[in-house]
């Protein structure tokens, strides 16, 4: 294989070199040899991470508005977020957590129980990836209830561990031979998810009402209530197209788990950390969860994710039943408690409600130039998690065209993102809808903000 490559010299020098070799000659081992095709939205090596910027190994730089989807939040290298992390290096980098406590999990859960959306969440148990977390959030309310159900959302994103997905409807990111992957799991649509299908005025109470209709035919019906664990939502829908959930969906969601002692699992995973400007988008609403998945933004670019539950149920798993060799790692952790006195420290919260504005204002300003105006379905999110959905030149609301597979709104989407990254501003869409996404990191500056929504309104018009 490495003769194929024509790496330099062949394999002999290769190895008397060390593996290190030229960018573009790693780029092809990547290839040929990394599963799936990882690495292709750009080409080229990423480098060096510094604030809001990325440069590649070729020296190209581009304003990150991807943000690791949504892990660097408070930029790249954080310089406090580094160095609590270095100097936990060197103290302590591994205890297993059913051996020893070690001091950054216990600083971090210090700093997170005054920041959850409710008092009740008093339990935590941190993991490394997202999908461990939700899979965890799983058992947990399955021991906690003693019964088995889950629904889920059409539309909704947890995760790629069997578990997570059998929970995950968004469209399908798996292939044939996979499913079904978990008995027990039944889904209701996420209101406006899909919605075009309606008039544009449908207005959302009646999208609201008509998953919740759907919640109560399901629960009377294949899932009785009595065989419910738990319903997942996002609140604000992350992979399924950036779709916030109305305050009175996620309230009515509330009302059905009290009334049938269902559990309310909310994954923040994507939401969590300031990224809507609250702590967590679950607060925009004040509807309590009973369990909650934190990742990504939570330690800056260091694996880690949790979960938080209630001690009364937390109480309930026996020893042995959550656990994972690298669970809360100590450096992750020591990153986390850093993000933490970050983000309270330097006014972050703020921050992202000032930019959140100036985003949707340039975003909504775009939208209403005559040239962009067919284009340019939808402006949403909440934040700084917000996306344009596009729409067909055909007009608003047009759908993909089977015949030319030309122009839809996903070939107009993967287009500007490309524009983007040419013109030197790195974005992306959502992995299971045609939206493009803006992550920037949270303490963006006025400067660069501007600086980015300038260049997909002239990647907009290009394509
Ligand atoms: N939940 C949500 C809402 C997510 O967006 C993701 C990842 O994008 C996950 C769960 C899975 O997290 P991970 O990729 O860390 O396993």
């Amino acid at each position: 294989t490495l003769n194929r490559m024509s790496i330099n010299g062949g394999p002999a020098a290769l190895q008397s070199r060390g593996v290190s070799t030229s960018a573009d000659d790693l780029c092809e081992l990547g290839r040929r040899h990394v599963t799936n095709g990882l690495g292709r939205l750009t080409e080229g090596i990423m480098a060096k991470g510094s604030g809001s910027y990325v440069e590649y190994e070729d020296g190209k730089r581009l304003l990150d508005f991807t943000s690791g989807i949504g892990v660097t939040s408070l930029g790249h290298c954080h310089p406090k977020v580094s160095q609590a992390a270095a100097e936990q290096c060197l103290t302590l980098v591994h205890a297993q957590c059913s051996i020893a406590f070690h001091k950054p999990y216990l600083q971090l859960v210090e700093r997170l129980l005054p920041v959850m959306p409710h008092p009740s969440l008093d339990s935590f148990f941190f993991w490394n990836s997202g999908s461990e977390a939700v899979e965890a959030a799983i058992k947990l309310a399955r021991v906690a209830t003693g019964r088995q159900h889950i629904i889920c959302m059409q539309g909704g994103y947890h995760g790629r561990t069997y578990g997570a997905m059998a929970v995950t409807k968004s469209k399908t990111i798996y292939s044939e031979g996979v499913f079904p992957v978990m008995p027990g799991v039944f889904s209701i649509p996420y209101p406006y998810w899909h919605q075009h299908g309606l008039p544009p005025s449908t207005p959302t109470s009646t999208l609201v009402s008509r998953s919740l209709y759907q919640l109560d035919l399901l629960l009377a019906q294949q899932s009785a209530p009595r065989d419910t664990a738990a319903i997942i939502v996002e609140p604000l829908l992350g992979e399924g197209g950036y779709v916030p959930a109305a305050p009175e969906f996620l309230q009515g969601l509330r009302d059905v788990c009290d009334k049938h002692g269902i559990l309310l699992i909310v994954d923040e995973v994507q939401s969590g950390f300031a990224r809507t400007g609250k702590f967590f988008m679950i607060e925009h609403s004040g509807v309590r969860p009973d369990i909650m998945v934190i990742a990504k933004g939570l330690a800056n670019g260091f694996p880690l994710s949790g979960v938080v539950g209630r001690k009364e149920h937390t109480d309930k798993l026996k020893p042995g039943t959550m656990g994972g060799t690298y669970a809360g790692n100590a450096v992750s952790c020591a990153a986390a408690v850093a993000v933490a006195d970050v983000i309270k420290g330097e006014n972050i919260l703020a921050n992202v409600q000032d930019r959140s504005r100036e985003l949707f204002d340039s975003l909504e300003a775009l939208r209403s130039d005559p040239d962009v105006f067919p284009y340019i379905l939808d402006v949403r999110g909440a934040g700084l998690m917000v996306a344009v959905e596009f729409s067909s030149p055909n007009g608003p609301g047009a759908q993909f065209d089977p015949v030319t597979k030309a122009d839809s709104p996903k070939s107009l989407a993967s287009r500007v993102v490309k524009a983007c990254i040419d013109k030197g501003l790195l974005i992306m869409t959502t992995s299971a809808y045609e939206v493009v996404r803006f992550i920037p990191p949270l303490n963006i500056s006025h400067q660069d903000l501007k600086k980015g929504a300038e260049i997909f309104g002239q990647a907009v018009r290009q394509v």
